[in-house]
């Protein structure tokens, strides 16, 4: 939902913190002159300005939750002016949920104006996106198998709240691992920062990093419970990582 979370006066919420202050989790990344991003959250526009972002190259959907699609629509003005096609890639059901939800954009009949200009690709494997190969991994959050993104030796596993077995050899050696952790209280769909630790502790990466947290969890007093490899996410935090 964001925090602070509309209408909630709780002491996160009313944190002068500038941590404490999460839009909804979202990552871009920048190489050769290119820029890809992970997901397009209802804060995309606000993120993309905040970022001086001038120009997308690719959207990876890790699965099609509000709070991970609802910014699509503005990615237009990458596309628009110049008549640039976004390849959009996701796992079969995150694909045909953006095409539910974004009905006019894919119809290619909608008479009031612009829309995104998108190609849409499935992927049941790795994609190589301007020389970065993406592989997917498969987490499941509930019932739903959403997908995680490894590239080099980081990786980025949004919304889950179990990792299926056959997917943990694809997280071997990473220097970075982003995960789920929501709040300490237990969640159907999400890990808590218990379960997110019992991860780190079985996947081994040289540094954690927790996402897609809720007001429950204070950003300062939150990492300093934490072990100095395994740190909260914020808003507009930047790592310079190798890839090869
Ligand atoms: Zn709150
Ligand atoms: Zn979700
Ligand atoms: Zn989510």
């Amino acid at each position: 939902m964001g925090v602070p979370t509309i209408g909630c006066r709780c002491h996160v919420c009313v944190s002068p913190d500038p941590h404490d202050k999460r839009t909804r989790p979202s990552i871009l990344l920048r190489y050769e002159d290119r820029a890809v991003v992970v997901d397009t959250t209802p804060d995309f526009r606000f993120q993309a300005l905040r970022a001086n972002l001038d120009r997308l190259d690719a959207v990876l959907y890790t699965h099609s939750h509000a709070d991970h699609i609802l910014g699509l629509d503005d990615i237009r003005p990458f596309s628009l002016p110049n008549g640039k096609i976004i390849p959009v890639y996701g796992n079969r059901p995150a694909i045909e949920g953006l095409r539910r939800v974004f009905k006019y954009v894919f119809d290619g009949n909608y008479p009031y104006g612009g829309v995104p200009l998108i190609q849409d690709h499935i992927i049941n494997g790795p994609v190589e996106l301007f020389g970065l190969n993406f592989l997917p991994v498969q987490v499941l959050h509930g019932r739903l198998e959403v997908l995680g993104f490894r590239f080099g030796r980081v990786a980025y596993l949004t919304d889950f709240n179990k990792i299926p077995e056959p997917s943990y050899p694809l997280l071997h050696g990473l220097d970075v691992l982003f995960l789920d952790a929501l709040r300490h209280e237990a969640h159907p769909t999400h890990m808590t920062v218990a379960e997110a630790l019992q991860e780190v502790e079985k996947i081994q990466p040289r540094q954690a990093f927790f996402t897609h947290i809720a007001h429950d969890l204070g950003h300062e007093v939150t990492n300093a419970s934490l072990p100095e490899q395994v740190r909260l996410c914020y808003d507009v935090m930047r790592l310079e990582i190798e890839t090869d």
